[in-house]
């Protein structure tokens, strides 16, 4: 159990809060009133955090203590019928620090002298009869999170609570049990800033195991309509949902109430075919995005205004740079749930992830934030010892996993892992032993990704899109080298830069790719891992496709890039070059401010094919992840080419002179896990069946 250093800490500063000098201190309300020192008294040694230019009302009232970094707050003006927002984002002291964490909904509610932060009941409502509604109310009640005493009445004559003490010391209940700290006592107040709509609070402490780590806390208030309607999920189209139970419902298939997740779209003028939107869905790109990469990312995130113009509005999503040698939108927080972020973490691992924060009763989007890593564009240069193996039982069926825990030594995690690294094998050997079933094959093998899935509330958000492109560049490398596609093939290395060492018109469309997935993720949509299956390989690699016709369904699923050998006229696009067919129709189902039953009634239609991760174990061979084209078995058989060779040139390509033969190895070793994953991939033809 935490020890309650706040109360502690109040003893020690008001040490004679007792009856006489209580009785001085009566406030000017009167009797009948609890008696509290006056607020000066109280704020001595305090200043105001004034955050606006204009210096408007905040939404709590700070005051700051920055010697003995102590924070006080004074509730908002009719908070008593208010709901607040608290999200919170490890800020710094993690692998992953950036990534969005845990949020809650919660209201006060003043017991005497304490106030109590209690969590509605969401999960089971009564929209029904009276009856029900009391029954429901009765049964399904609310979750006090966490309570503190009032220290005084603050100048809006509303209650003031120590704020430190509570995100410090109570923080653990706005994280849902994560976070904390081994030392309150050196809890250091980082940022603390008022504005009308939230107020941001970082503050920096040593974790568990003395790390030192900035939790930064987004308050804000959230009302209950904010003129939003909700639309209902169809399990046709892939939407990450927000679900209820109504129990004033007596019919059994209408008792889930289940909403999609989306932003708050208007037109700006109605009466317009084509309008601007009320308010556009604004990313930033953080400054800490390499200068090289910025234009990629920026290119990816605007792939989408082209579904959100078939539904009549014009620039729906805008970017803008933050800049820190100019300046420019630096005085936004990403943590700020105003702003939508692009961030880049230097941590040396292959991920990106697109959370977002809906409204808990309607499935408003309310803020998002895409991380992107920077492991992936290293991969380029070696990758695949360390992290292969896992991708190879990509697919594999539960029954089959089962048996390899019997067979350990066909499993091909371990066949594939280098002997020379004993430890990585054995270390391999027992995550295996350990997992349990998970829904994603790579999760269990790799810690970091592992790591995040702690973090993340709801598994069906896990997105594993860059650790597949990180194999897709180590693969990448050779078929550039190869295939002799620096030379040939329309592809001049002149062209462009090299990013990285990397040509960049190689480079850059996958990192546009990349983060048109994970900006989908942000705007609601879920995978959809049939999508890369709607298209041959013989139309991907033609004049009619290339540069003019996207070469999936959606960039939802994980697309391998597309390596052509002989099995089209020309090489193809990479990758996708704008959103496809799926993504058009999902956001026009999720968007339109028409019937949306209009938009499903052309769900029939081949290019319009959705399945999702839930379908990834089941029977169906085109539901896979990182499977290609409308034939995976030719897919197969053209990287099976590809891979025949790389063998051939193994010695002459992949060992320069002056280098060690281990580079020999490293690309037989490519080219083994290559081959594992199509025959992993075309097993499942043996006996599967199609899903429509
Ligand atoms: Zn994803």
């Amino acid at each position: 159990m935490t020890k309650n250093i706040l109360e502690e800490c109040l003893m020690r500063r008001f040490p004679l809060v007792v009856a006489p000098l209580a009785l001085l201190t009566m406030t000017a309300a009167g009797a009948g009133k609890p008696d509290y020192k006056p607020f000066a008294e109280v704020s001595e040694g305090y200043t105001k955090v004034v955050s606006t230019a204009d210096g408007a009302k905040p939404f709590y009232g700070l005051y700051i203590d920055k010697k003995k970094n102590q924070l006080l707050a004074e509730l908002p003006q009719g908070w008593k019928t208010q709901r607040h927002l608290f999200a919170v984002t490890q800020a710094s002291g993690g692998t992953f620090a950036g990534l969005q964490g845990p949020m809650i909904y919660a209201y006060w509610r003043q017991y005497d002298k304490r106030l109590a932060l209690i969590a509605p009941e969401l999960d089971t409502r009564s929209k029904g009869e009276a009856e029900s509604k009391s029954s429901v109310k009765r049964l399904f009640t609310d979750t006090v999170l966490v309570d503190v005493p009032i220290l005084t009445m603050g100048p809006s004559g509303q209650p003031v609570i120590d704020f430190d003490g509570l995100l410090v010391n109570k923080g653990g209940a706005l994280m849902r049990g994560r976070g904390g700290t081994s030392n309150a006592n050196l809890a250091t107040i980082v940022k603390a800033k008022a504005f009308p709509q939230n107020v941001e609070v970082a503050i920096e402490a040593p974790a568990r195991g003395g790390k030192l780590t900035t939790y930064h806390f987004s308050i804000s208030k959230l009302p209950d309509n904010t003129g939003y309607k909700p639309r209902a999920a169809d399990e046709r189209v892939g939407y990450f949902t927000t679900v209820y139970r109504d129990l004033g419902q007596y019919d059994q298939k209408k008792k889930w109430v289940r909403y999609i997740d989306r932003w708050h779209l208007e037109k700006r003028d109605p009466k317009l075919k084509l309008s601007p939107p009320k308010e556009p869905i604004v990313f930033h790109i953080e400054h800490t995005v390499p200068v090289r990469y910025r234009r990629y990312i920026r290119n990816g995130v605007l792939y989408w205004n082209e579904a959100f113009r078939e539904i009549g509005i014009d620039e729906a999503i805008q970017v803008r740079f933050q800049d820190k040698a100019t300046g420019a939108h630096m005085e936004k927080d990403p943590e700020d749930v105003r702003y939508n972020f692009i961030r880049w973490l230097n941590n040396d691992i292959s991920t990106a992830i697109g959370p977002h924060r809906a409204h808990p009763l309607t499935g408003q989007i309310l803020d998002a934030d895409v991380v992107l890593t920077d492991g992936w564009i290293r991969a380029y240069w070696g990758w695949f010892n360390e992290q292969a193996p896992e991708l190879a039982v990509e697919g594999f069926s539960a029954e089959t996993l089962r048996w390899l825990d019997e067979n350990p030594g066909w499993d091909p995690r371990v066949l594939l892992s280098s002997p020379g690294e004993a430890t990585r094998r054995a270390e391999i050997m027992a995550e295996i032993d350990a997992a349990a079933m998970t829904s994603d094959t790579a999760l269990p093998l790799n810690p970091d990704l592992a790591e995040i899935a702690g973090w993340m509330d709801d598994p069906s958000h896990q997105c594993l899109a860059a650790h597949g492109l990180a194999f897709d560049m180590a693969f990448g490398r050779m078929n550039l080298e190869s295939l002799g596609l620096l030379e040939a093939g329309g592809y001049d290395a002149a062209e462009g830069d090299l990013l990285d060492g990397i040509p960049e018109w190689f480079v850059g469309p996958l990192l546009a790719e990349l983060v048109a997935h994970e900006v989908g993720h942000t705007i609601g949509l879920r995978h959809n891992f049939k999508a890369s299956g709607i298209y041959t390989m013989e139309q991907i690699n033609s004049a009619e496709w290339k540069g003019k016709k996207p070469l999936a369904g959606s960039v939802m699923d994980y697309l391998p890039p597309n390596f052509n050998l002989e099995t089209g006229e020309e090489q193809g696009d990479f990758t996708m070059i704008g959103v496809g067919p799926y993504d058009k129709w999902a956001i026009a189902y999720g968007y339109t401010f028409d019937d949306p039953a209009k938009v499903l009634e052309r769900v029939a239609e081949p290019e319009l094919a959705y399945l999702t991760d839930d379908d990834t174990t089941g029977p169906d061979p085109f539901a896979r992840r990182y499977d290609f084209s409308a034939n995976p078995l030719t897919y197969a058989k053209n990287q099976m080419r590809i891979v025949d060779q790389h063998r051939e040139r193994i010695l002459e390509k992949f060992v320069k002179d002056g280098e060690s033969w281990s580079n020999a190895r490293r690309g037989y070793q490519t080219t083994l896990s290559m081959q594992m994953r199509m025959l992993s991939m075309m097993s499942n033809w043996i006996g599967g069946a199609h899903v429509n």
